[in-house]
């Protein structure tokens, strides 16, 4: 029986360097949302799915923002639900606890609670609602949105609790402008450093080639994570990677 401490271990070993072939990367699946947030299944259900996608690794990535999440002790019931659910698919899959947690402003802080960020077993630091601005983000200057998402990514590749950094420059790129190349291979960078998993998500990254191509050429550790909000999702950013190796 492993302890709690080596339970929560993330190690190198779970991420696949992206100057490495990418048929070498087991099928893992590091970005999933459940019903805990706002993903459309249950957990149950989730796991049911990657199991019969053969997925290796499942990590649940369930938001923090309040207006996401299923109510007062969600957290304790997400736990308890993963701790329960995941005893019988031990030594065909791993199932992992993992948060999505956003920056709340350019200083560090973030959208959980020690005792939350304790728990969890991988965390999965993301640029979300940017600082100063919320969720609504119509009207923003793009040169603003730019420097806001850039600054928070480097907060993230630089703060100790984070495993991977979500969709670097996604939020930007999806709902405002285009996210320069130049800062994304800043990031990639600035993680390569720090020992720092790159999330590439299909949701976002698309077409997926070109950022691939700059995390290749740092050797980056990759996270591959498709941001399944329903079951049919598990494992797609796996499958782009596949149809992308050269
Ligand atoms: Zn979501
Ligand atoms: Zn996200």
């Amino acid at each position: 029986m492993k302890s709690r401490q080596e339970e929560r271990l993330v190690t190198e070993a779970w991420f696949h360097p992206a100057d490495q072939p990418m048929e070498n990367m087991p099928r893992w699946e590091y970005h999933v949302h459940s019903d805990f947030s706002d993903g459309t299944s249950s957990v149950s259900a989730v796991i049911g799915a990657a199991r019969a996608r053969g997925i290796q690794r499942l990590i649940l990535t369930e938001h923090t923002e309040p207006e996401l999440v299923a109510g007062p002790g969600w957290f304790e019931r997400y736990v308890r639900t993963v701790r329960d659910l995941r005893q019988s698919e031990a030594g065909t899959m791993e199932v992992v606890i993992g948060l999505e947690v956003p920056i709340v402003d350019l200083e560090g802080n973030l959208l959980a609670s020690e005792a939350m960020l304790d728990e969890a077993e991988f965390v999965l630091g993301a640029v979300h609602a940017y600082p100063g601005y919320g969720w609504d983000l119509s009207g923003i200057d793009p040169g603003r949105a730019i420097e806001l998402e850039f600054r928070g990514l480097m907060v993230l590749a630089d703060h100790p609790r984070v495993h991977a950094i979500a969709h670097p420059g996604g939020v930007c790129g999806k709902y405002v402008t285009p996210f320069p190349m130049e800062l994304f291979e800043d990031v990639v960078i600035r993680a390569r450093e720090r020992g720092k998993a790159i999330e590439l998500n299909p949701a976002y990254h698309h077409p997926m080639g070109p950022f691939l191509e700059i995390c290749r050429r740092h050797g980056v550790l990759l996270s591959p994570g498709s941001n399944a909000h329903h079951p049919d999702e598990i494992g797609l950013a796996w499958e782009v990677l596949q149809e992308l190796r050269p």
